[in-house]
């Protein structure tokens, strides 16, 4: 670890983590532990916002709602942009925040906050004007589009930073104010990036509270809160999709995924193998976007699986903090405990391989080692849940019809991949794929100027892109007859 590193490790540890109310950092009365999931250790306290201080922050939203939905789009992508600028200059607190509350390793979580500020700036390029829909003797139709009033914004644990960017800058710049809760895993570097976010905007127009799942529960239900943005499981999706019906509050909600990659047997394993691998392990397997089924076709099934185990077997996982670190550990205890579970019941399964990890780490903290499974075929958990861990299982398959049926046979269609020498052939297999998105000889990681989302229960709506951004606002039609 250098030394600068270790001097904010230092001070963050020491440090009061408040939330963002109406412009002001608050304590609260209660608190929770925070845990480093590298040692299982506390190590460090989040403020555990109270009923009253959740009211007092979308009461202080509802208020700057009404000069911020009049600043227009130029102020406020200026704004929007000063809160990159203010999040660059402090990257590396960011980031070690990051490591040290999610468990990424520090290149990953620089990474990230990279990304975020990256796409803060994406988004705000992207312009919003009334489209005429019809101009002629008959007069003229116009849509115009406006801010819908308060956003309830809610994150996982995974990637906080990453996600939180988008909902806010969307939620801003098209001149909505914004509630935002991380989860209670992550709340650290959210919270942080409130601090920064304090010096910027006009007060209540962002504000960052943290608190447990009840917290979650009161934003959705709540009749001042006219729409949710929600990134996490599919489980508490459906609970926000419940009971955002109070008010028909709007929602856009990204949730888990299950994506199959399907390589085709023109494909050269050797060649390939290191961009599978990262596309499946990336945050330890804790992405929603991440390969989590392979299919590999028979001719080439073999020879996938040695190259896919070698490198398994030669990745570093280890302490974020710690520099030869390529992977860090599951980020919570439950997370943990339920990719052990499934590692069991997936060696007890027949015809089964482990051809490399199976198993936990013998050191503290939630490490897991990357886990490569063959000779597993659906039916079983490991292929047809979501895992969000170190564990791929590679399918087998002869007949490309086959393996599209078989990765379309799933509850799931956040994202999928095919992976050929044949680009036009990869295309056209990848429209088949019943995804939000679909690559070809790629997987994982959209650029903020397209939309993103997941169909069938992976979610509702877009994220990003014009898309994303409209549906933080609502359509009105003008229509204006001649004028006489
Ligand atoms: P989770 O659903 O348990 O929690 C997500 C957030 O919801 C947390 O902030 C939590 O406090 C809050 N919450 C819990 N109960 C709530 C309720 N009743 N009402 C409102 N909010 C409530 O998810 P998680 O375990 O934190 O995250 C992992 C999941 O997120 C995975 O399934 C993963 O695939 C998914 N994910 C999806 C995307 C995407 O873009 N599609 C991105 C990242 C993660």
């Amino acid at each position: 670890m250098s030394t600068s590193t270790n001097s904010h490790v230092a001070a963050l540890q020491d440090k009061q983590f408040r939330h963002l109310i109406d412009g002001g950092l608050q304590d609260s009365t209660d608190s929770f532990d925070v845990i480093n999931p590298a040692t299982g250790e506390v190590f460090a306290r989040s403020p555990d916002a109270s009923r009253s201080q959740f009211e007092e922050a979308v009461t202080a939203a509802r208020r700057a709602f009404v000069g911020w939905s009049k600043a227009g789009f130029s102020e406020r992508r200026h704004q929007l942009e000063r809160l990159a600028d203010a999040m660059q200059q402090r990257q590396e607190e960011l980031a070690t925040m990051l490591t040290l509350e999610q468990g990424k390793p520090l290149a990953a979580a620089r990474a990230e906050i990279a990304r975020a500020i990256g796409i803060i700036r994406q988004l705000v390029k992207i312009e919003i004007k009334p489209e005429i829909l019809r101009e002629d003797a008959a007069g003229r139709a116009e849509l115009h589009y406006k801010p819908l009033g308060v956003v309830g914004g809610i994150t996982p644990w995974n990637v906080p930073i990453v996600l939180a960017a988008p909902k806010i800058t969307s939620a801003l710049y098209t001149g909505n104010t914004m509630v935002l809760k991380p989860s209670p895993y992550t709340p650290l570097t959210t919270l942080l990036l409130g601090e920064i976010a304090r010096d910027i905007f006009p007060p209540g127009v962002l504000n960052i509270v943290a608190g447990g799942n009840a917290l979650g529960q009161w934003m959705t239900e709540h009749p001042l809160i006219d729409k949710i943005t929600f990134t996490g499981s599919i489980a508490t999706g459906k609970r926000v999709m419940a009971s955002a019906a109070v008010n028909m509050k709007r929602v856009t909600l990204e949730l888990g995924g299950n994506d199959a990659a399907i390589v085709l047997g023109d494909a050269d394993p050797k060649e390939i193998a290191g961009r599978l691998f990262a596309a499946s392990f990336a945050n330890s397997g804790q992405v929603c976007q991440s390969i989590k089924r392979l299919y590999v076709h028979d001719d080439i099934y073999e020879e996938m699986l040695v190259e896919l185990a070698a490198i398994a077997r030669s990745v570093k996982v280890g302490d974020g903090l710690e520099d030869d670190s390529d992977y860090g550990p599951l980020q919570n205890k439950a997370q943990y405990d339920k990719v052990l579970e499934l590692l069991e019941d997936t060696a007890r399964q027949p015809g089964v391989r482990i051809l490399a990890g199976g198993h936990a780490l013998g050191r503290p903290g939630y490490f897991i080692a990357p886990t490569v499974v063959a000779g597993i075929a659906e039916g079983t958990r490991l292929v047809d849940e979501e895992p969000f861990g170190p564990v791929l299982p590679v399918l087998r398959f002869s007949d490309v019809e086959d393996a599209i049926r078989r990765a379309n046979d799933s509850r799931f269609g956040l994202g999928g991949s095919v992976w050929t020498r044949d680009v036009e052939k990869g295309a056209e297999v990848a429209a088949r794929l019943e995804t939000g998105v679909a690559w070809v000889n790629h997987h994982l990681g959209v650029a903020a100027e397209y939309p993103f989302g997941g169909v069938k229960e992976s979610g509702v709506g877009r994220a990003n892109g014009l898309m994303g951004l409209l549906r933080n606002m609502e359509a009105q039609l003008i229509v204006v007859p001649p004028a006489v």
